[in-house]
């Protein structure tokens, strides 16, 4: 469903990601988890078309969106193709980023109406669904400053399923949040996972991870040090790195 292979990415110099190979099934729930700099969010924002990579490959299902030159360095298609790709992920960061002057119903439907030019009421009534999972039902007409930071951010994930993604993509959901609120977006996640929505996790949430992913994979200085099914990686670690790392969040 989504395939990365030999992604290279460095930033005035220094290599962030080095050489990196990610293949995502349908239905998989993937947790990437590692030290502070290790390249996780760089990694998430190249798998989003917020950042380009200097080589390697992407592609979601059998849309190719970049793909080594000859000189080795990764060619983009052109702008149909990235607005093609566009619409294969959603995408759910740290802050909540939701436009503060819409109501919580203009931000969920906004983009499936003005960029996927969807039936008005499908969009609405999915939308309303949509809330309703996110245990958000009655919010509708709210702005974003009348609700706490966890609906925000269960209303950004309504927002991204929205548009019917065939992956998405989190970058540590609830780490701006108290941890009360925490629970109940990672809850809403733990939903998704179980109706096997595919999913790549970026989180320092061990216990979420393990629960949660089918496959958690460990970055570190650019790389992934190791990968495998949750439970190995998160108790049985192999690398030295991945045992100090885990031990650090005790
Ligand atoms: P954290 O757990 O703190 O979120 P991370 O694993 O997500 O860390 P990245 O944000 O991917 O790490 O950053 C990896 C390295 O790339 C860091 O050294 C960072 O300073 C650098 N970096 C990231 N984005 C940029 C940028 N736009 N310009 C320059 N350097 C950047
Ligand atoms: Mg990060």
């Amino acid at each position: 469903l989504m395939r990365l292979e030999g992604a290279r990415k460095s930033f005035g110099g220094t290599p962030v990601l080095r050489d990196i190979s990610l293949q995502v099934s349908k239905g998989e729930v993937v947790a990437i988890i590692g030290p502070s700099g290790g390249g996780k969010s760089t990694l998430l924002r190249c798998c989003a078309l917020l950042e380009t990579l200097d080589a390697g490959t992407l592609a979601f299902g059998d849309l190719v969106v970049a793909r080594n030159d000859a000189a080795g360095r990764a060619a983009y298609q052109g702008r149909e193709t990235l607005a093609q790709a566009r619409q294969r992920f959603g995408l759910v960061f740290q802050g909540f980023n939701l436009f503060p002057h819409y109501t919580v119903m203009r931000n969920v439907t906004d983009a499936p109406l003005a960029v996927q030019r969807r039936d008005r009421d499908e969009v609405f009534a999915h939308a309303r669904e949509l809330l309703a999972k996110m245990g958000l039902e009655g919010r509708e007409d709210a702005v974003p400053s009348e609700l706490s930071g966890g609906q925000q951010q269960r209303v950004a994930i309504a927002r991204a399923l929205a548009l019917r993604p065939d992956v998405l993509f989190f970058d540590e959901p609830t780490s701006a949040l108290d941890p009360e609120l925490t629970q109940g977006v990672l809850k809403v996640i733990r939903g998704l996972a179980d109706e096997r929505m595919t999913m790549v996790i970026v989180t320092h949430e061990m216990s979420f991870a393990r629960d949660v992913a089918d496959r958690v994979v460990f970055m570190d200085g650019g790389l992934i040090v190791e990968e495998g099914p949750a439970a190995e990686v998160i108790d049985r670690p192999r690398e030295q790195r991945t045992r100090d790392f885990l031990r650090g969040i005790g």
